[in-house]
């Protein structure tokens, strides 16, 4: 049995393994280096870009095969900004793409000396994107590939010959105010974080600044070292050619590094022997613990950055290396941030002075810390809301080295319903009717654009031909666009225009979009009203329910909604229903056209009315004048007249008789749907049938009431074929555009009543 003593020893040793990770001697880390460079190998900006890679994943571009694409892209930022967070952010595309293309710079040269300021009004959500990206990049962090590692030293008391054991030890002891007896006793290879817990064999130095491990070799040494141990010859060329990788021939350690290197190889007289007491210490990104991250609110007290040490190690090292000038344990609060993360929420209060009192370390990388400098090449992010500009300028060798960021109001309406989504739960899909959910977050996005679009008005030379399907300022045809797709209403002419050039210049408008209008939190409330009213009683919302409520309940409104807007949202909203009912008749199913083809070619043998077993799809045929009707309108178009359909059914009768029976089927063998009467038959069914397939809901009132009765009972008194057509109309909305049962007869009524044919016809 193991005394409880063993155990918890057991457990705590566990713990600190986990959290902190164990030294390991330079010469093994330099072994896992040759064999993992590319993760290795890596600063902070080189660590984030690849935490984006790892949790954004790449959707599909917008023109794949377009020669010159200009990479507007669906990028999935769930992983990045959703999951497992307190408060998810939402990226919409255009922002996704404006993030992605600056940190993928990260990993194409050196981005040391800028910082990046993410602007955006209030109410656009930076902080939680800011919250959420470095709690993510903490994640990424403690897993295998997004491991960091930093210069730690244990520095050998008897190889340093200072004092034997046991004096050294009752000196620390002493130090800490410890009696010896007192003191645990740690076991080897387990030592805590607390670079001053007396040690017995070693006294732990951590490298204050996260010096990457690798930087301790001379700088003219180095290239050599890694040309011999790593394998990798694709790797090799990257790290030897690529900007991204300048760094690691470039950067020096710290000045504590390279004074305690110094020293010790002023004792020890060789290099291999330095080399022994050198570790690398894999360590996570922590903001609650400061380590590698600091994060400052404006509020936050103490924006000088003072000058830190600790007295205890200071000591300890003055009596190892016997000279209490040789190395200096002095750094600043900027040390923790070297290779780590620099963030201020928000440019204003104290973070005003903070900010300023980066401008030296921005630019030169340096930052002085009594006599001595010191490196910080930090990854730099802070937030501003446009307003507070005025607190960063006065510094024009300064504006140079920021990199704006926009972060304005979700322009991409999937993004703001998706937003809706995450507050009130996926079941408010189903208090709408399809469509009308896009089309609120459509209201909303309508407030936040510029009214005026230069890149619109070159595009679309006249936007009066579209009045049916949008508003004159093209503000709903922007809105596809930057939702990345083009609307069916779209002329082939105009689809041409939208050259890369274009394309490029109206994603360029989104610099401008969004710093007006509704809120995201403004709209959220609007969202919790509407719903509140009409999303529980039962009924599904339309756009006629949409439309009043913002011009009649809550015409306050109305001043941020675009004049007109509502109208043209309702005309586009009209347009494309109607599309969908066309494609839902239109549904062309092979197997159905010809068993009725059939039908009627063996009808025709007959004399209403009567019932009959066709002789070729062995289905039972109700031979009327209403089912011969019904297939001639299809052929000959709705305005048939009773004579014309008469004619043309005794034409057919003639042919098969003639013809189709005696000589090609009989004599020569065919079947029925080889034979020319059939195939003349198919082609004119097919080429009307998308022609006039709104004939029915235009000229055939039985047809309109059919839909109307769908569902009751008096239903079933419609011809078959009525009943036929309705029921796979209802059921391909259903189908293809996620109607329910219930909503796609609303919407066939919606467009029946509105005679939405007649308009677009
Ligand atoms: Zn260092």
């Amino acid at each position: 049995m193991r005394t409880i003593d063993e155990v918890l020893t057991d457990l705590s040793a566990k713990i600190k393994e986990q959290a902190h990770g164990v030294p390991v001697p330079f010469s093994e880390y330099l072994a896992s280096l040759a064999q993992h460079p590319n993760l290795l190998l890596r600063n902070v900006f080189q660590r984030m870009y690849d935490m984006m890679a790892a949790f954004v994943s790449e959707g599909v571009d917008d023109y794949p095969d377009e020669p010159e694409s200009i990479r507007y892209i669906h990028y999935d930022c769930k992983k990045l900004f959703v999951e497992g967070t307190d408060h998810p952010f939402f990226a919409d595309r255009l922002f996704a793409n404006r993030l992605v293309t600056h940190f993928s710079t990260f990993r194409r040269g050196a981005q040391q000396n800028r910082i990046y300021i993410f602007q955006g009004p209030h109410g656009s959500g930076k902080s939680t994107f800011l919250n959420n990206l470095l709690m993510k990049f903490e994640h990424y962090s403690a897993t295998f590939e997004g491991g960091a590692y930093e210069i730690f030293w244990r520095l050998d008391r008897k190889a340093l010959g200072a004092l034997s054991e046991n004096e050294s030890y009752t000196i620390s002891s002493q130090l800490m105010g410890l009696g010896h007896d007192a003191s645990p006793k740690p076991r080897k290879g387990q030592q805590d974080r607390s670079p001053t817990f007396p040690n017995k064999e070693y006294l732990e130095v951590p490298c204050p600044s996260h010096d990457h491990p690798f930087l301790i070799i001379r700088r003219e040494y180095r290239k050599a070292i890694l040309d011999d141990l790593i394998k990798d010859e694709d790797f090799k060329k990257k790290l030897f050619s690529q900007k991204q990788y300048e760094w690691v021939f470039r950067e020096s350690p710290c000045s504590i590094c390279l004074s305690l290197y110094q020293a010790l190889l002023d004792i020890l007289g060789s290099p291999e022997r330095v080399f022994d007491m050198v570790y690398a210490r894999r360590y996570e990104f922590s903001r609650r613990l400061g380590q590698g991250i600091s994060v400052f609110n404006p509020g936050d007290r103490g924006v000088r950055a003072h000058v830190q040490t600790n007295q205890l190690l200071q000591d300890q090292l003055n009596v190892l290396l016997r000279d209490s000038n040789k190395v200096k344990y002095l750094f600043s609060r900027y040390a923790n941030t070297n290779n780590g993360i620099y963030a201020l929420m928000d440019i204003k209060a104290r973070n005003k002075e903070r900010f300023a009192s980066l401008h030296g370390i921005i630019s030169e990388g340096l930052h002085k810390v009594e006599d001595m400098e010191e490196n910080v090449n930090s990854l730099f992010l802070a937030l501003m809301n446009p307003e507070d500009h005025e607190n960063i300028e006065g510094a024009p060798s300064f504006t140079d080295r920021i990199t704006f960021i926009r972060i304005p109001y979700v322009l991409d309406y999937n993004t703001e319903v998706q937003i809706y989504r995450n507050i009130f739960g996926d079941q408010i899909e189903r208090a709408f009717l399809p469509r009308i959910l896009d089309n609120f977050a459509k209201v909303m996005i309508a407030s936040r654009l510029t009214e005026d679009s230069e890149a619109c008005r070159e595009w679309i030379e006249d936007p009066t031909q579209y009045t049916l399907y949008c508003d004159g300022k093209l503000q709903l045809l922007k809105m596809a666009v930057y939702a990345g797709h083009l609307p069916s209403w779209l002329k082939e002419e105009d689809r041409r225009r939208f050259t890369v050039k274009r394309r490029r210049a109206i994603i360029a408008e989104s610099k401008v979009d969004g710093n007006k209008g509704f809120s995201g939190r403004d709209s959220i409330k609007i969202f919790n009203e509407f719903y509140s009213i009409y999303g529980k009683n039962g009924a599904l919302i339309t756009m006629p329910v949409l439309c009043n409520y913002f011009r009649e309940r809550r015409r306050d409104l109305g001043d941020l909604i675009p004049e007109g807007f509502l109208e043209s949202l309702l005309n586009s909203y009209n347009y494309a229903v109607l599309q969908e009912v066309k494609e839902c008749l239109y549904y062309f199913n092979e197997e159905r056209v010809s068993k009725d083809i059939q039908n009627y070619i063996c009808a025709i043998n007959y004399e209403p009315p009567r019932v009959e077993k066709c002789l070729y799809t062995g289905e039972t045929v109700e031979v009327s004048e209403e089912f011969f009707n019904n297939m001639e309108r299809q052929i000959l178009g709705a305005g048939a007249t009773a004579r014309q359909m008469r004619a043309f059914r005794t034409e057919i009768q003639r042919q098969y008789a003639s013809t189709t029976l005696t000589q090609e089927m009989l004599l020569e063998g065919r079947p029925i749907t080889e034979t020319s009467v059939y195939k003349s038959l198919l082609e004119g069914y097919s080429h009307n049938l998308k022609e006039k397939v709104m004939e029915p809901f235009l000229g055939n009132d039985n047809f309109r009431r059919a839909i109307k009765d769908f569902d009751v009972d008096s239903f079933k008194a419609y011809d078959k074929r009525i009943r036929r057509d309705v029921t796979s109309l209802i059921k391909n909305l259903q189908r293809r555009y996620k109607y329910t049962a219930k909503g796609a007869k609303e919407l066939c009524i919606y467009v029946i009543d509105n005679d939405l044919a007649a308009r677009f016809a």
